[in-house]
């Protein structure tokens, strides 16, 4: 079954073939590391790690490479600002280097616990700065770069198609010229871009590397151009991020990379909508924000955050609120019982071969491979759970095979120790066993009613009486 993907670039969706064989070379932009994830932020790693797991299940190999961004990201989009990390270190006392590090092990803690799988390499802009550099150098032999006020820039003019993917209108951007040249004045026009930089507002920064332009550091949009290169070669399959990048970090991605190579670098884009809290956008800046242990605080699991985020399509914007989250815990919950019931009943993972349980199956398909459409895979799931015409084994096995792509550790659920009821159940099954024993049947019957609408089924046999709780 072919599989349908929404290129940002083309603005439609497309069969998905990746330039080589199975393999697919995906390219997502990873963390910033100057605090910690935002749950927003977190929406973004989750659509990814949907897109991998679908092309996974697919037949597809994913080589996914992800940066982590510890330097050259500035607190503005326009090269104005300082370091967000140096700010962060300024802020507290510590070195770069140890903010750093504190909020990449904080990152990959998020990630491991909302079970994204990990990426093939991870590679942070600091060990690559060598790349970073070639790049920029066959950039100016390619007559793309210009040196103003100590820093080298690109110059957008130099190439035919900027701001192809954000589909820029580039007349009325020269209005904006005029506006912006305060922010850089070195700027021949307001959306070049800073490849690297010697000269930042704030002077010395303590993250700085020799370069043929001077002591200085990469700006943020040539790090990722230059390591997916470096890793993926110099065209690869899908590059991903969330929406905010497309007009900025995107676009100069593209402008400088395909200056660089003369040729397509990406062949599709993928981009995954916002998550707004009430006030609308989530952002760091607005003080306290919504992490994935402040939800865990509130005793969430991690995983009701995920089947949150499944309930929603990746391309539509989702509101998020605690009610909202209570709802999906409920629903997730919920979906862990009946599985722990079905194993407790004997439920093993088989191969799926009956007709309705292919249909399922194929269904399930159908709707993760156009375009990543979770809402209609996770109704399907429920469509299985609550389908008595499947045998419990193909409830197990369908629930198994959904969760290679929604990832919520249905395969790490075990086995129930040992059944155990309610008091209250007990003692109902005890009154109709006496009962039984006074043939008083109407009475028995009653119970029996009575328990099953507790959920519970009575199993009489030669050995006694027993409860069993329905599926
Ligand atoms: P950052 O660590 O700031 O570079 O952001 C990491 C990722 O989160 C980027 O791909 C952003 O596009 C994405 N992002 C930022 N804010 C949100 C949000 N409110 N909802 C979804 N994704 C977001
Ligand atoms: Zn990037």
């Amino acid at each position: 079954m072919p599989v349908f993907l929404y290129n940002t670039m083309s603005r439609s969706l497309e069969t998905f073939q990746p330039m080589q064989g199975n393999e697919v070379g995906l390219y997502s932009c990873g963390p910033t590391v100057y605090n910690y994830a935002h749950i927003g932020n977190l929406r973004t790693f989750l659509f990814e790690d949907l897109l991998k797991r679908t092309l996974q299940v697919s037949g597809f190999t994913v080589n996914h490479v992800m940066n982590i961004t510890d330097v050259g990201h500035l607190t503005g989009d326009g090269d104005e600002g300082e370091d967000k990390i140096e700010k962060m270190a300024n802020q507290t006392h510590k070195t770069v280097w140890e903010i750093a590090q504190f909020y990449t092990d904080a990152f990959f803690n998020d990630y491991d616990a909302l079970n994204l799988i990990r990426p093939k390499v991870v590679c942070k802009a600091t060990d690559h700065i060598q790349q970073m550099i070639d790049l920029i150098k066959r950039l100016e032999d390619g007559g793309h770069t210009y040196v103003s006020g100590g820093n080298v820039y690109f110059s957008i003019d130099s190439i035919p198609d900027y701001g192809k993917l954000a589909r820029l209108d580039l007349s009325s951007l020269q209005t904006a010229v005029r506006e912006d040249v305060q922010a850089d004045d070195n700027k021949k026009n307001s959306k070049d871009f800073v490849l690297w930089f010697t000269k930042s507002k704030h002077g010395e920064q303590a993250m700085m590397w020799d370069s043929p332009w001077g002591r200085g550091f990469p700006g943020w949009h040539i790090e990722c151009s230059a390591m997916s290169m470096y890793y993926l070669g110099e065209s690869f399959d899908i590059h991903c991020g969330g929406i905010d990048a497309i007009p900025v970090h995107h676009t100069n991605e593209i402008a400088q990379s395909e200056a660089a190579t003369g040729k397509e670098w990406v062949k599709y884009w993928m981009h995954g909508e916002f998550l707004l809290d009430e006030t609308g956008k989530m952002s760091k800046s607005k003080g306290e924000f919504l992490t994935l242990s402040l939800l865990k605080s509130k005793g969430f699991d991690p995983m009701d955050y995920r089947y949150f985020c499944l309930g929603g399509h990746y391309r539509s914007q989702l509101k998020f609120s605690f009610e909202a989250l209570e709802t999906a815990k409920t629903a997730r919950s919920n979906v862990y019982d009946r599985i722990r019931r079905m194993l407790a009943a004997g439920a093993k993972n088989t191969s799926l071969d009956g007709e309705k349980a292919l249909e399922y199956k194929n269904a399930f398909l159908e709707h993760i491979q156009h375009d990543l459409n979770s809402p209609r895979a996770l109704a399907d799931l429920w469509g299985v759970l609550k389908d008595d015409t499947l045998s419990i084994d193909e409830k197990y096995s369908l629930a198994m095979f959904f969760d290679q792509v929604f990832g919520l550790g249905l395969q790490t659920i075990e086995k129930p120790e040992e059944e155990s009821f309610p008091e209250e159940a007990l003692a109902l099954l005890q009154k109709r066993v006496e009962a039984k024993k006074e043939k008083n049947w109407a009475l028995a019957d009653s119970l029996r009613s009575e328990l099953d609408a507790m959920g519970f089924m009575v199993k009489d046999s030669p050995a006694g009486s027993s409860l069993e709780k329905k599926m």
